[in-house]
C-alpha cells in the first residue's frame, strides 16, 4: 500500500527540548508510566485528576498564574487562575455534597463552552462523580439517550439548553436535579420549577473542601463515542488516564511553562476534555477557550489576539480553513504560534503541506480514540513528519497490525491496528455493555476498529474504519487514500469515498465530493477531477464513479460520516444519527 506522498518534513520551529525521537517507541526502560512520578500523589497512593490539574499549583508560584482565558461569544472576557479554579471547583464539590452526591455518580453539562464547564467538570472529580459532558448542539433524543444510559442524578445546563431539552426530561427518574447557569443574566427568565440556580447554590458552598479520596482505579470521566460507525458508546475513564495525558501533552503537544495553548474541540467530545482541560492544565499551562464556533478570520484572529504558542484542532477545521485560501492568514500576525497538531480523522498530506505554506509549520498529526482516553501514535515534536502518517507509538505503547485470528502482519501490509492492553488511559468500561467491552479483546490485544500498517521505518498509516475498507476486484482499498488525492483537485473541498457493491468486482470505488467556494458543479468539473484522480491512483484505486454534492454529512465532532453516504447511496436505513451534523 503506497501514500502518494513520501516526503519527509522537518519542522524548523519544533526542535523540541523534551527530544522523544531518538527513543521513538522501542525503549523498554522509558515508557509513559515513567510519568507517574512526575504527578503529586495523594496520601495512601490516592490519585485525583482535578488536584493535579488545579490544586497542585496553588502550591507553586504558578498560584496566581492564569488558567483559563475566556472569550465569549459576544466578546465578554474573563480570566481566571489556578487559584479562582482552586476555589470554585472546591465550591462546587460542596454544591454536590450538599446535594447528597457520593462517589460514583453521574454529574452531566448540557452547556455551551462556558468556563462553568471547566468548574463543574473539575468540582465533579474533587467529589469523586464522575463527569460526563454533553456536547451542546444535540437534540432531545441524543440527550435523554445518554441521561438514561448514564443514570445521571444531576444535570448542569442553561436556560437556552434546558428549554430546547423540556420535553424529555420528565422522563429521567434518575435525574434528580437541574442545575441552571444563566451567565450574564443572558436569559430573561432562567428559571423552571425545582431547578436550582447556579449562582445560588455557589454562594452559598464553602471554598474549602479536602478532595475525596479517590485512588488511580476510580471512575473519572466518560464520554460517548462520535456515532461514526453506530451507536455511538458510553467509555468509562479512571483518574489514572491523567499520567497519560500529562505526558502526552508534554511529548506530543510539547507543552512548555510559558505557552498559550488553544484546543478547539469542545468538551462534548474527549478532546476536549484530555486536551482542552487535564492535558494544560496538569502541565500548569494557560488556555485559551472561545465559545463561540467556527469562523476562518475569528480564529486567526485569535490567534493573534492572545499570542497563541501551541494549537491543536482537527482535519475538518483545517479543511474549512484550507478553503478560505492560504493568503487569509498572511493578513494577520501568527509568528507566536510555534507548534500545531491534529486529531480525529485521517490528515490529509495536503492539509500539512499547507500548514507550511499558510502559518509557516506542518501540521503534526496524531492517533487516537474516546477508548484510548489520549494520544497513542503521533509525529511528535522531534521528529520528521511523513505527511499521511499518523506517526509512531508513544513509547511504552505496543501496537500491532494483525489479522483476524490476531497475529502480527508483515511490515507493509494493511490490517487491524491493534494495541496491547496496560496503557495508563485505557478505557474501563462501556458503561453497562460489559459484552460489547470484552468483545473489543482478542488474543491479548485491544481491537481499534480501524485499519492501518506500518512501514520499514515504524511509521504507522491510516488506510480506514474496519468498516469502511472497501474491497474492489480482489483489492482492499482504503477511503482515505482516495480522497487524499481527491482534495488535491484544486475545486475539491471534501471527499468521502465508499464501496458500492459490484455484480462483477465485488465493490467498486465510489466518490462524493464537495466543492471550493468559486466553483460550480458541472460534468466537465466532474470529468475533470476524474481525469486528475486517475493520474493520482492506481487504476484499481480510482474512484468508478464520482458525484458532487453541498457538503458531506459528519458527525457533530466533524468526521465524514462515510456509513451514511453508502446507507443514501444504497437507499438503505441511516442507522443511528444522534451525533449528524445539521446542515
Ligand atoms: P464511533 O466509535 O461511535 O463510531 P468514532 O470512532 O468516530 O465514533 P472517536 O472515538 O471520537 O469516535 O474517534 C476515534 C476514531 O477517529 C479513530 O478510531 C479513527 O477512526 C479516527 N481518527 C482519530 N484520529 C485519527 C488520525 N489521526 N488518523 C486517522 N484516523 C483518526
Ligand atoms: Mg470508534
Amino acid at each position: 500500500m503506497e501514500t502518494s506522498y513520501s516526503p519527509i518534513l522537518k519542522d524548523p520551529k519544533s526542535a523540541s527540548e523534551h527530544n522523544l525521537g531518538e527513543y521513538s517507541g522501542f525503549a523498554a526502560d522509558f515508557s509513559l508510566n515513567s510519568a507517574e512520578s512526575e504527578l503529586d500523589w495523594l496520601p495512601n497512593g490516592g490519585l485525583n485528576i482535578a488536584y493535579e490539574a488545579i490544586d497542585r499549583h496553588c502550591k507553586t508560584n504558578r498560584q496566581y498564574k492564569k488558567a483559563l482565558i475566556w472569550e465569549g461569544k459576544a466578546g465578554e472576557t474573563e480570566s481566571y487562575t489556578f487559584e479562582d479554579l482552586r476555589l470554585l471547583t472546591n465550591k462546587f464539590a460542596n454544591v454536590l455534597q450538599n446535594l447528597g452526591l457520593s462517589k460514583g455518580d453521574r454529574v452531566f453539562t448540557f452547556m455551551e463552552r462556558l468556563p462553568e464547564i471547566y468548574i463543574t467538570a473539575f468540582g465533579t472529580l474533587k467529589a469523586g462523580c464522575i463527569i460526563g459532558p454533553l456536547f451542546s448542539a444535540f437534540g432531545p433524543d441524543p440527550v435523554k439517550d445518554r441521561l438514561e444510559n448514564s443514570g445521571a442524578t444531576v444535570l448542569v445546563t442553561q436556560p437556552e439548553l434546558r428549554a430546547r431539552i423540556a420535553e424529555i426530561l420528565p422522563s429521567l427518574p434518575e435525574l434528580k436535579h437541574i442545575i441552571v447557569v444563566n451567565k450574564f443574566g443572558r436569559a430573561e427568565n432562567p428559571l423552571v420549577e425545582n431547578d436550582l440556580e447556579w449562582s445560588d447554590l455557589m454562594n452559598l458552598a464553602s471554598d474549602e473542601f479536602n478532595s475525596i479520596e479517590t485512588s488511580r482505579d476510580d471512575y473519572s470521566i466518560m464520554h460517548y463515542t462520535s456515532g461514526t460507525t453506530g451507536k455511538p458508546k458510553g467509555a468509562v475513564h479512571r483518574h489514572n488516564s491523567v499520567i497519560q495525558q500529562y505526558i502526552t501533552g508534554k511529548w506530543v503537544l510539547d507543552l512548555r511553562p510559558d505557552d498559550v495553548y488553544w484546543c478547539t474541540a469542545d468538551p462534548g467530545w474527549v478532546t476536549g476534555t484530555s486536551y482542552g482541560m487535564v492535558a494544560p492544565w496538569t502541565n500548569g499551562v494557560t488556555q485559551i477557550v472561545y465559545e463561540g464556533g467556527f469562523s476562518a478570520r475569528k480564529w486567526y484572529d485569535i490567534i493573534q489576539q492572545y499570542g497563541v504558542t501551541v494549537w491543536y484542532t482537527a482535519p475538518t477545521a483545517i479543511r474549512m480553513l484550507m478553503k478560505q485560501g492560504a493568503d487569509l492568514p498572511k493578513s494577520y500576525d501568527l509568528s507566536s504560534l510555534r507548534y500545531t497538531a491534529s486529531v480525529g480523522e485521517p490528515l490529509n498530506p495536503e492539509a500539512v503541506v499547507w500548514g507550511i505554506n499558510a502559518i509557516g509549520m506542518p501540521i503534526h498529526d496524531n492517533w487516537w480514540q474516546t477508548e484510548t482516553g489520549a494520544i497513542m501514535i503521533a509525529n511528535y515534536p522531534s521528529m520528521d513528519i511523513r505527511p499521511g502518517s499518523m506517526g509512531k507509538p508513544l513509547p511504552g505503547i505496543n501496537v500491532g497490525i494483525i489479522d483476524e485470528e490476531g497475529n502480527e502482519k508483515p511490515v507493509g501490509e494493511g490490517g487491524n491496528l491493534a494495541v496491547q492492553p496496560g496503557w495508563p488511559s485505557m478505557f474501563q468500561a462501556y458503561w453497562q455493555d460489559s459484552e460489547r467491552y470484552d468483545s473489543r479483546f482478542k488474543q491479548g490485544w485491544y481491537l481499534t476498529g480501524d485499519e492501518a500498517y506500518k512501514d520499514e521505518d515504524g511509521y504507522y498509516w491510516f488506510v480506514g474504519r474496519s468498516d469502511d475498507v472497501i474491497n474492489t476486484a480482489g483489492h482492499l482499498v482504503g477511503p482515505f487514500e482516495v480522497e487524499s488525492a481527491l482534495i488535491e483537485h484544486p475545486a475539491v473541498a471534501e471527499a468521502g469515498v465508499i464501496g458500492k457493491p459490484d455484480p462483477i468486482a465485488m465493490e467498486v470505488v465510489k466518490a462524493f465530493v464537495s466543492l471550493k467556494e468559486g466553483y460550480e458543479a458541472s460534468d466537465s468539473l466532474r470529468r475533470d477531477i476524474t481525469g486528475f484522480v486517475r493520474t493520482k491512483l492506481a487504476a484499481a484505486v480510482a474512484p468508478r464513479e464520482i458525484e458532487i454534492i453541498d457538503s458531506l454529512p459528519k458527525t457533530r465532532s466533524g468526521k465524514i460520516m462515510r456509513r451514511l453516504l453508502k446507507a443514501r447511496e444504497l437507499g438503505l436505513p441511516e442507522g443511528d444519527t444522534s451525533t449528524l451534523e445539521e446542515d
